[in-house]
């Protein structure tokens, strides 16, 4: 079993007489073999986080656990864990093969055996035959796979990722998300990645924990954290969100909140209490844009003037203006023509379980 738990784990950073509370009480249980992800803005405590994982930082305090093992005062080469970076770290005047070799050399395996499994990893990343090279002489991509064997070789039984993409260009980047998952899944290892990138966490994790400002703000399942945010700043973190504030005046079958731009019914997780304020968030595909509202008990339909669109291929996005002066965005897709003119009256609709409460 080599699941991860982190336990009560902060972190004070002190320069000085400056202090950094850098992460303030972490509590995780990431599962035996699971591709676990990190996702927050820059600042927020992700490398720290993993360094701490990885033994190459000390915790302020709590622990750490592989599997049952109580690892927090031991040394990065007893945990059993490999580190991919941003950087590629690789070493400049080792070739390839010497890079990837490494780790098996350190664990004692001889030449041949060490060779096989480097040409094994190197097939794996689909750079056979670039063994002899230097790091320079390959390309940023290129670099990053050779890391990529580097720490498969290392026969680690957690694998651990600091945003191994950000350096890469656009397009290789969204191309080896679905490689690197499919290779880190392949090798069984548990893994935990770090990224700041929304759209990298959600197409690559089984789950995904939010951080904010050294706190872990919410962790599910990509579908979990992006259709029922618990907050609005992951609501807002994870991709475009419409919000709008109402009173909760019914609680059952549904939800009903009275808002500035008329009622709202909302099928909610869990029923907020009658009387408070909360906030109701849609993402823009799911709302539609109608000339008559429709007669259906399951779609709530808000009067709305369009104020402009773009054309965006896949998608055409209207602005519209809510009877409050509130503007939310509608992502109609694969409409090639424009239905509504800029200025147009329309009604903009979504179904009640589509919209989830905030509350905050
Ligand atoms: P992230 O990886 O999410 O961008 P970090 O874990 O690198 O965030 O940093 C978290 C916070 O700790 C930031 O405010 C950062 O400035 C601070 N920090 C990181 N490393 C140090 C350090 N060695 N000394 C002081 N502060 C640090
Ligand atoms: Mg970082």
């Amino acid at each position: 079993m080599n699941g991860i738990t982190v336990r009560g784990v902060g972190k004070t950073y002190r320069s000085g007489s400056r202090e950094v509370e850098a992460l303030r009480d972490i509590h995780l249980d990431i599962e035996d073999g699971e591709f676990f992800f990190l996702l927050g803005p820059s600042g927020c405590g992700k490398t720290t986080l993993l360094r701490i994982i990885a033994g190459l930082l000390d915790p302020t305090r709590g622990r750490i656990y592989l599997g049952d093992r109580d690892v927090t005062d031991q040394p990065v080469h007893k945990r059993n864990t490999a580190m991919v970076f941003q950087s590629y770290a690789l070493w400049p005047h080792m070739s390839v093969y010497q890079n990837v070799e490494f780790g098996p050399k350190m664990r004692g395996v001889n030449g041949p055996a060490r060779r096989d499994i480097a040409e094994n990893n190197l097939e794996r990343v689909q750079l056979v035959g670039f063994g002899d090279r230097k790091p320079n002489q390959l390309s940023g991509g290129q670099q990053q796979r050779v890391a990529l064997a580097r720490a498969l070789s290392a026969g680690a039984d957690c694998l651990l990722f600091d945003e191994p993409l950000s350096n890469l260009d656009a397009r290789l980047r969204m191309h080896m998300r679905a490689e690197l998952r499919q290779l880190v899944k392949d090798t069984g290892a548990t893994a935990v990645y770090v990224t700041h990138d929304q759209k990298e966490a959600l197409s690559m994790a089984d789950r995904i924990a939010v951080l904010s400002n050294g706190w872990i703000v919410q962790v599910g399942t990509p579908e979990d954290v992006y259709n029922h945010p618990t907050t609005r700043f992951v609501a807002d973190f994870l991709g475009e969100a419409n919000f709008i504030r109402g009173e909760v005046e019914g609680t059952a079958p549904l939800a009903v909140l009275q808002t500035r731009a008329g009622p709202i019914r909302v099928k909610p997780e869990l029923p907020p209490a009658k009387g408070t304020t909360v906030t109701c968030c849609v993402r823009p595909e799911y709302l539609t844009l109608h000339a008559r509202p429709p007669q259906d008990r399951q779609t709530n339909s808000l009067s709305v003037r369009v104020v402009h669109q773009l054309y965006l291929g896949e998608i055409r996005q209207y602005v519209c203006e809510l009877s409050n002066g509130t503007r939310w965005r509608a992502s109609v897709l694969g409409e090639k023509t424009a239905e509504f003119r800029d200025d147009a009256p329309a009604w903009l609709c979504f179904r009640n379980g589509d919209a989830t409460l905030l509350v905050d």
